[in-house]
């Protein structure tokens, strides 16, 4: 083994992050080493992966998947269980790839950067939630918050053309790039008998349930709004949105003096994960490389604001700050399953959310605990729509 191979934990490995990521891994074993992973219902992946990978500890979601597991692994790993075990797997890595679904994500958000290390963000969920509690942690000596979400990573990567001054006052703005998802230029009549199969068919991305379903509303670009303020320390009004329907130009940041940066590549998870897992080294990969010897046309369009409501919901709650972020997030998960469920049409998601907002009751945000209750009245009320 390599003496200077950095260890890394996957936390959320059977999802679609989980297996990209492993696939860069596999590439890369003399300069990794995947020492812990976590996971959800898939005990026989989870037990595949502890195998191919020799992973030394693995958590799982409670007492009855620990002994599934325990079963299908045939080998002597730690095993450690619930939000305690993955707060544990968070601070025993260099590198944490949080990929949990969801916000079921947090301890690992709050565990990895507490414990100073390099924290690779896949879960936008948590930080969103937890943004002012995050912001407490970030600073720890040793931690590093990198996002793994794609528009993100390009923004990462356009900004190290700044000096990085607290609040970046030589960027005017952030242009987030959005696909539009499946239903661009539908109309409201189309939208209205928007089926699940429509909304799980992304145009330009594979990826897993819930994202794509928060694609379909763009909900999830507002949740990028407030991951990106989250993340760059940069208010909303300072984050416009702008559809891009070849997802090509990942995001973009434009400068007082008129300069606009983008990063380009071919849409390919691998590329972000690689970029989290090697900086400040580039793993030798071209996951997204394009191809300039054919014609190759990009586009820009206004997203609709009015067909797609979730955008303006995610401004609202970032102007409100404190625990609106939160709610919009919680109320959201628990749309988008019950839609998965066959329980709501595609219209009703994010109107349960707005629904779900109305009830908000004005709270700083100040402890883990005020974030567990809001989340829990936030779900309550969001459940209480459903029902309606
Ligand atoms: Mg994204």
């Amino acid at each position: 083994m390599s003496p200077s191979r950095r260890s890394v934990a996957l936390l959320g490995a059977t999802g679609s992050i989980g297996v990209q990521t492993l696939d860069v891994l596999r590439r890369e074993r003399e300069k990794f080493e995947l020492v812990a992973i976590a996971g959800g219902e898939q005990l026989s992946e989870l037990a595949a992966i502890a195998k191919e990978f020799d992973v030394k500890s693995v958590a799982v979601k409670s007492e009855r998947h620990r002994s599934e597991f325990v079963d299908l692994v045939e080998r002597d790993v730690e095993i450690v269980v619930g939000d305690e075990g993955l707060r544990d797997l968070s601070q025993h890595a260099d590198v944490i790839v949080n990929a949990v679904l969801g916000f079921a994500g947090l301890p690992v958000t709050l565990g990895a950067l507490s414990a100073g290390k390099r924290l690779a963000l896949a879960n936008k969920e948590s930080l969103i939630a937890a943004a002012p509690l995050v912001a407490k942690v970030r600073n720890t000596d040793g931690a590093a918050l990198l996002p793994i979400d794609s528009e993100h990573c390009a923004i990462h990567q356009c900004l190290a053309s700044s000096p990085g001054i607290a609040g970046y006052p030589d960027v005017r703005r952030i242009v987030l790039t959005a696909s539009g998802g499946p239903f661009r230029g539908w109309n409201d009549e189309q939208l209205k008998g928007a089926t699940k199969e429509d909304a799980l068919h992304h145009p330009t991305w594979t990826m897993g349930a819930k994202i794509t379903i928060d694609s379909s509303t763009l909900m999830n670009k507002g949740l990028e709004v407030l991951e990106a303020s989250a993340l760059f320390g940069i208010d909303v009004e300072r984050i416009d949105v702008v559809v891009h329907p070849q997802s090509i130009v990942h995001s973009m940041v434009e400068y007082v003096d008129g300069s606009v940066l983008a990063q380009l590549s071919r849409p390919d998870m691998r590329l972000p994960i690689a970029y989290c897992l090697g900086l400040p080294e580039r793993l030798a990969h071209a996951y997204g490389a394009l191809d300039f010897s054919k014609p190759l046309a990009l586009s820009f369009e206004p997203p609709d604001a009015a067909a797609f409501p979730a955008l303006g919901l995610a401004y609202e709650a970032a102007r409100v700050a404190g625990a609106a972020p939160a709610w919009l997030s919680a109320a959201n998960e628990v749309a988008v399953a019950a839609f998965l469920a066959d329980q709501i049409k595609w219209r009703d998601i994010v109107a349960i959310v707005a629904s779900t907002m109305d009830h908000y009751v004005a709270d700083p945000l100040d402890s883990l605990s005020s974030l567990y209750e809001n989340d829990d009245v936030a779900r309550r009320w969001a459940r209480a729509s459903l029902d309606r």
